[in-house]
């Protein structure tokens, strides 16, 4: 995505949807040239430029190589969040993104959004959709993938089975969903903020991972979307779901890490390049 063109947005408003969760609505006359995507977890790269560079000088057409010749700390921060909704007829979008305190970018920023301000998007990308072929939907992830599973459990169909695990601080962080009849929709409690939680309470221990790994497996061909804590994520739910379950990589290819604790956006891009250099390796 990295020499896309950056679209230009403004904040419009915001929702507090719940204590840890905070809509963000933009509009922007560079709306004509965002593309929506067809994919549940469509997703966009916000990019938070430093106040103090001045844009208008910068080479156009305006991509991340634009900022190349700025000293580090001048160049923007990228933030990869999902779209939750696209209003084509108010030409708004909508972002529902997680706060996290004060620390990081995205988070802080939707946490004390104003309206006017500018903010840049690149996207969106994106690549799952629920399959209807599939006998039953597996939607598990915590706060950063509830907009995605929210988007999915709203495509699909009447008649669709399925189970979907949210994993939140507490009850005060459920937030409305609309979901098929015979898809259950469990809230799973972790007691506090994710990057907050002691250690047994994370990871390898994060209710998630006990709340799905201990449901009945319905039967017939499951479609999988895994996202969340990258520790619960690829060192659990995803041995468990493709290794202990034998779900082949075709129904389970939406299973990945969104966020690591203990890491900006960044670093935990470098540790998942040496979890898949470690991977091909050990193959
Ligand atoms: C495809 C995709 C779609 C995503 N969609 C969304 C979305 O719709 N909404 C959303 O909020 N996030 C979403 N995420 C996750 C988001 O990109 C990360 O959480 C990102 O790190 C947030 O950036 P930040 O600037 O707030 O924090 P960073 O600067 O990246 O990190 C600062 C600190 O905050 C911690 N932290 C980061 N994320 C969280 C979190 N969710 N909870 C608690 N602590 C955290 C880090 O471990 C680090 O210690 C998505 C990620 C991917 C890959």
């Amino acid at each position: 995505m990295a020499g896309r063109p950056l679209q230009r947005f403004e904040v419009v408003g915001t929702q507090q949807l719940a204590p840890h969760m905070v809509r963000v609505l933009l509009e922007g006359s560079d709306f004509g040239t965002f593309v929506p995507s067809s994919f549940t977890d469509s997703y966009v790269k916000l990019v938070f430029v430093p106040s103090d560079v001045d844009v208008a000088g910068l080479p156009r057409p305006l991509t991340l190589d634009s900022f190349a010749g700025l000293p580090p700390q001048k160049r923007p921060s990228v933030r990869t969040i999902t779209v939750r909704k696209v209003d084509a007829a108010a030409r708004r979008i909508a972002l529902d993104i997680v706060v996290h305190g004060e620390h990081g970018v995205a988070g802080a920023w939707a946490a004390t959004a104003q309206p006017g301000q500018v903010i840049y998007l690149m996207g969106p990308g994106g690549a799952y959709t629920p399959d209807p072929a599939a006998d039953w939907h597996l939607l598990a992830g915590d706060e950063s993938a509830l907009p995605a599973i929210a988007t999915a459990l709203e495509a699909l169909p009447p008649n669709a089975i399925g189970k979907a695990f949210i994993e939140v601080a507490g009850p005060e962080d459920q937030i409305p969903l609309t979901a098929p009849e015979s898809v259950q929709v469990n809230w799973v409690y972790r007691g506090g903020r994710a990057d907050m939680v002691s250690d047994d309470r994370a990871g390898d221990f994060a209710p998630l991972v006990e709340a799905v790994t201990t449901t009945l497996w319905l039967p017939g061909q499951v479609h999988a979307f895994v996202h969340g804590e990258a520790q619960a994520v690829m060192h659990n739910l995803r041995p468990y779901i493709r290794k202990e379950r034998g779900v082949d990589k075709k129904w389970a290819s939406s299973i990945s890490g969104y966020w690591r604790r203990g890491r900006t956006e960044e670093t935990f891009r470098q540790w998942k390049k040496e979890l898949a250099e470690a991977e091909a390796g050990s193959r």
